[in-house]
């Protein structure tokens, strides 16, 4: 029996995170690479029981979607994977079959009921569940739903789903710096494109204003051309859903670590500095919890100024909560980009050469299986 998952509150919302795949996959070389492992070591005693395995050395990993319910919405943020993707470049999500409508049905939701769903980015493993295989054609897992996301996540991956040159607000600003790599294969074709022949998908430009009562997309690009924050207001407080600005805790201590999966690292980085110097439109914010498995038995005093992420992709919560003057109207401006100057300095080479997959299937009855299969993070 599939029970249900913790809900947290802020505000007048409550939160639950919905569970599709653990993943086991990486060890600091593969997921961070060319940085210096002191990176790890300086930190690997913060790090949360469940978020490391100290003897695999591989870093503990969710994809799930966050499920938040308002007095008058009923909202998913990011879609997680989805099943029946072909995704064969990426062996851990190739052909899933997860029990995650299920799981949502656990936490008292239908898909029918699902009123938003906002998008952080258009990833694999961020749009998959937007549509599911019905008699062999795609429709939408949610059709009552407004999808919600980037016109320029959605030009950019147009065009190269059609492979034409980028052109337009599709092409990407200088200001990124260079791309080191593009969204996967196919993840336009069946889980972004059909949204909008479906007319669900509401395009929207990512510059902090409200989308919806209480709810703005904060840019933090880099790990993709027009990555976004949600930020949700609620009663005084708020929480900042942040995608994949961060892919595991140790990039809240370390910030200047991107991911292998960062498609404009330079950008990426500066969006890491989110809560930190004047013009990212959360300065002054207060983090009061991060990367605990209860938000109440969360250590302030572990937590480093910059604050913490309702991070996306661990398996511990990490509850952004900041105490602040609630300005729901307030605009952020976008992050500034780093000069080559102040950008960290070119990462030592590495000798990785991509990761060990473990996928962790749980059935959520306490059991669950391993399956190893190799990971190109060059993909
Ligand atoms: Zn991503």
């Amino acid at each position: 029996m599939i029970q249900a998952a913790k809900t947290y509150h802020v505000g007048k919302a409550s939160i639950t995170r919905i569970d599709e795949l653990q993943l086991a996959a990486f060890k600091f070389d593969a997921l961070y690479p060319g940085a210096e492992p002191q990176s790890l070591e300086r930190h690997r005693d913060q790090l949360e029981a469940g978020s490391f395995d100290p003897v695999a050395g591989t870093f503990i990993q969710s994809i799930h979607s966050w499920l938040v319910r308002r007095p008058h919405h009923t909202i998913l943020i990011d879609t997680a994977t989805g099943n029946n993707k072909n995704r064969p470049e990426i062996p851990s999500l190739h052909q899933l079959n997860e029990p995650f409508l299920a799981r949502l049905a656990a936490a008292g939701v239908t898909p029918e009921q699902v009123d938003h769903v906002l998008l952080t980015h258009v990833h694999a493993d961020h749009v998959g569940w937007n549509m599911r295989l019905a008699d062999g054609r795609w429709i939408p897992t949610f059709p009552n739903a407004t999808y919600v996301f980037s016109g320029i996540e959605q030009a950019y991956g147009e065009s190269l789903a059609t492979g034409t040159q980028p052109t337009g607000t599709a092409r990407p600003a200088p200001a990124l710096g260079p791309a080191l790599r593009k969204p996967a294969d196919r993840v336009y074709d069946d889980s972004v494109r059909p949204v909008i022949e479906s007319g669900l998908a509401r395009l929207i430009a990512v510059d902090g204003g409200e989308v919806l009562e209480g709810i703005s997309f904060i840019p933090t690009p880099g790990h993709s051309i027009d990555h976004a924050s949600i930020r949700l207001v609620s009663g005084g407080e708020q929480a900042l859903f942040a995608g994949d600005v961060m892919h595991h805790p140790l990039q809240v201590y370390e910030p200047s670590l991107n991911s292998c999966f960062c498609e404009f690292p330079e950008a990426a980085w500066a969006s890491r500095q989110l809560s930190q110097g004047a013009g990212s439109g959360l300065q002054g914010a207060l983090a009061i919890g991060c990367t605990g498995s209860r938000p109440s038995e969360l250590d302030r005093e572990r937590l480093p100024p910059r604050g913490c992420l309702l991070h996306r992709e661990t398996t511990r919560v990490a509850t952004f909560k900041m105490r602040l003057p609630v300005k729901p109207n307030e605009a952020p401006v976008r992050a500034a980009h780093p000069t080559s100057a102040s950008f960290p300095p070119k990462p030592r080479a590495s000798t990785a050469t991509g990761s060990t997959d473990r996928r962790v299937a749980s059935d959520d009855t306490g059991r669950s299986t391993c399956r190893n299969a190799a990971w190109d993070c060059s993909r």
